[in-house]
């Protein structure tokens, strides 16, 4: 018997990931004799997991924290979306050839466009500068946001991506100024790896309050986090990180297989993963 074929999450820690509970189902629904696995890798075996699926022992990967960045340099070519998000997370086989895409882009605007958010007239602050603030910027942008704030605690992160990007909508703040920067913003997302406990929360009520009547807060975290409860509590439509997690994948699915990928299914075993877990 043939052994199925391999797709694996790269990361450090992947553990937690859901993205198995909705990508194996789907290779199942269609018939794909295909595994979607979790492997564990730290920055010093990135090369050597890379050289593992350029040998043909695997047909592709996702990549998540905090290897981003890091595996985008190690590809062999990328495509334009991923040149300018200067981050991969999804990673195609060609021959002996390594192809890195950014499906995190398509994820992020998804449910934006399907709330009918209007990006022409908006003004957005982005929090965070690591490798999924940078496919949100790149997504924003490519939506028609009006003016954009990339706001990071490691200042330069967010300077290095506003002078690759040379777009005059987009500007950097260190942290100190977020409160200040979200004053009027109609979107503030949160794209930075905080805010899931109390302690590490970066914005108080005041800085929600500061936000434009009718304002969106969006959460890359996958659950509810206490950066989404207060926003809520503060009367403002909010977004988890979930439908963005659903439709990346579902974007890479149809990379790896060149197939629709089966979205309603996707997303109902993503809900059904996640209440498992409790939330
Ligand atoms: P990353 O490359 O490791 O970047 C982490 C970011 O968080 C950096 O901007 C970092 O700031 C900031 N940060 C970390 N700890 C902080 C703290 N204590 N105070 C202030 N800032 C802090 O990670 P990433 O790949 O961009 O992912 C970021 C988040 O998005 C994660 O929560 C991830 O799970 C989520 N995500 C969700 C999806 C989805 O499909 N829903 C997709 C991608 C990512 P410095 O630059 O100062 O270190």
């Amino acid at each position: 018997m043939t052994q199925p074929g391999r797709i694996g999450l790269i990361g450090d820690p992947v553990e937690q990931s859901l993205s198995p509970s909705f990508q194996q189902p789907a290779f199942d629904a269609l018939g794909l004799s295909i595994r979607y696995e979790l492997w564990q890798t730290s920055l010093a075996e990135l090369p050597a997991r890379l050289d593992d699926i350029r040998s043909g022992r695997a047909l592709g990967a996702n990549v998540t924290v905090p290897h981003k960045p890091a595996a985008f340099a190690l590809m062999d070519s990328v495509t334009d979306l991923a040149r300018r998000a200067g981050a991969i997370n999804t990673i195609s086989v060609r021959g002996d050839h390594l192809i890195g895409d950014n499906t995190d882009i398509h994820g992020f605007i998804v449910p934006l466009v399907e709330c009918g958010f209007d990006f022409r007239a908006s003004r957005a602050v982005v929090l965070g500068a690591g490798g999924a603030a940078r496919g949100v910027v790149v997504a924003l942008l490519d939506a028609g946001i009006a003016e954009l704030t990339i706001v990071n605690r490691t200042r330069q992160r967010a300077d290095d991506i506003v002078a690759a990007l040379g777009d005059e909508r987009v500007s950097s703040a260190g942290l100190d100024a977020l409160s200040e920067r979200v004053a009027g913003a109609l979107l503030l997302v949160n794209a930075a790896a905080i805010g899931w406990t109390d302690a590490a929360f970066p914005a108080g009520a005041d800085t929600f309050a500061r936000l434009a009547d009718g304002a969106t807060v969006y959460d890359l975290t996958y659950r509810e986090t206490p950066f989404l409860r207060a926003a809520r509590e503060a009367g403002l439509s909010t977004i988890d990180g979930l439908p963005m997690l659903v439709h990346q994948g579902a974007k890479s699915f149809e990379i790896w297989t060149g197939q629709p990928a089966p979205v309603e299914l996707m997303w109902r075993s993503a809900v059904a993963a996640r209440e498992k877990r409790g939330g």
